[in-house]
């Protein structure tokens, strides 16, 4: 008998004993490859000594300090690290513990941005319907995910939301990737501007989607247009990439893909690398300036920010994704992985897209390719998989989201930077043999 809440009490989960590179070991030692990264958390694997070491040296040092009171050494070395890494402007950091916390300290900044510089009324958000942002009621609101959203309704924020995020191929080939971009863009022009530009506070997106759509990429020049609308109309950009942050995507931030720097930048998975629970938002001089030159402070603050021992360890695990080249990894072993999911998934009667970057990738099942048709969503059939290659020693991401208003079923991979070709190889295996068991 457990007394833990779990997620979804029909499915009783093993209990995890340990954890060892790229594997989980669980209480009767079964070995499962990481091959999700937890949530795509997992950036340098399990059990890396170094870190260890730099979050025991910590605890032992100073454990706590209320942020009221004092900073400490691995927060500001940590700051520095984020701002050295990023783009000139995007120089001011502020610590949370979680992803959703960073989506809500985010939004709030940008709604007193507004506030300091004489535009209070400007306090409505705009998201996409085909986002993930978080848990908590504010970054529930944010997200379109409407599988976490409906029992909760109506949630506490009024968000509006414009369309889904980027093109797939097949299920939109009418729509050629610029068309598609101009669309978009257009759609969040007229969402404003039906709202009232002197309402609208931020727009916020991830970089590539994530838990709702399974890596999906936008096209080139998307963002650029987005930022283009958001400028015009005096709009805080906020990008969140707490799941494709800090090297998952073959860039340092996922944005410098795209050609944008974002006002407010959300961080979270991967800055502890799951070593400890801490989040982070990025924002740039112009919003910390309005602030500074208005009320002063940032109205905000949780008891455990800039916590010293969950920065140590977040330092020690950036100083390692940069002293290792684990960026330039997670680009060149993504290549890898796409190409070894092509190569065995490509033509399967069921898989109609792969896509993805560096060690974010997913792959995208229906029932029929050349009719569109998605499985039935009573199968869950992305929740079969996950099973069958649990049991078959392999962790996966799967989903079921819904794009331009179809709901279609993914597997997402995001295994650690640290991950070897051999280990990806073996997990293709895995996640062929179980996509075959799963439909048959
Ligand atoms: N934003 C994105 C893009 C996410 O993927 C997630 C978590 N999956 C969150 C926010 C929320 O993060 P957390 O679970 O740490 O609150």
């Amino acid at each position: 008998m457990t007394h833990i809440i779990h997620r979804n009490p029909r499915t009783p989960l093993a209990t995890a004993v340990r954890g060892l590179g790229s594997y989980l070991i669980d209480h009767e030692g079964r070995r499962y490859y990481d091959g999700s990264g937890g949530a795509a958390v997992s950036c340098l694997g399990h059990g890396h000594p170094e870190v260890a070491d730099a979050v025991i040296a910590q605890i032992r040092t100073l454990e706590y300090a209320h942020t009221s009171f004092f900073t400490s050494e691995p927060a500001e070395q940590l700051a520095d690290t984020l701002v050295r890494r990023s783009p000139p402007g995007l120089a001011h950091v502020y610590f949370l513990s979680s992803g959703s916390e960073a989506v809500e300290t985010a939004l709030k900044l940008a709604r007193q941005y507004h506030v300091e510089r004489g535009e209070p009324g400007r306090w409505r958000s705009i998201a996409r319907l085909q986002s993930y942002h978080g848990n908590t009621l504010g970054a529930l609101a944010a997200g379109g995910h409407q599988g976490r959203r409906r029992l909760y309704q109506p949630l506490l924020a009024d968000v509006t939301h414009v369309s889904a995020c980027f093109p797939l191929h097949y299920r939109r080939p009418e729509e050629s990737d610029d068309g598609y971009g101009d669309r978009l863009a257009h759609e969040l022009d007229t969402a404003i501007l039906e709202a009232g530009p002197e309402t609208v506070s931020a727009f916020i997106a991830e970089t590539v989607v994530g838990a709702t759509a399974g890596a999906v990429c936008a096209v080139p020049g998307y963002f650029r247009k987005l930022r283009e609308v958001c400028d015009r109309h005096g709009v805080v950009f906020i990008l969140d990439e707490v799941m494709s942050g800090l090297g998952r995507t073959g860039s340092y931030h996922a944005f410098e893909q795209e050609g944008v720097v974002p006002d407010l930048l959300c961080l979270a998975k991967g800055l502890g690398g799951g070593y400890q629970p801490i989040a982070a938002v990025m924002a740039h001089d112009r919003i910390v300036d309005a602030i500074a030159g208005g009320s002063g402070a940032f109205q905000h603050g949780h008891t455990y920010i800039g916590h010293p021992v969950a920065c140590a360890g977040a330092l020690a695990v950036q100083n390692i994704i940069e002293r290792d080249g684990l960026v330039q990894r997670s680009a060149t072993l993504g290549r890898y992985l796409q190409d070894c999911l092509r190569e065995r998934l490509g033509g399967h009667p069921h898989v109609n897209d792969i896509r993805g970057r560096g060690l974010f990738q997913a792959v995208e099942l229906v029932q029929d390719r050349e009719g569109n048709r998605v499985f039935d969503p009573g199968l869950q059939l992305h929740a079969r998989i996950k099973r069958t290659a649990l049991a078959r020693g392999l962790l996966c991401y799967p989903g079921g989201g819904t794009v331009d208003g179809v709901r279609g079923d993914h597997v997402l991979l995001a295994p650690p930077y640290t991950t070897t070709q051999e280990e990806l190889q073996s997990a293709v295996d895995i996640l062929v043999a179980s996509i075959g068991a799963a439909i048959a």
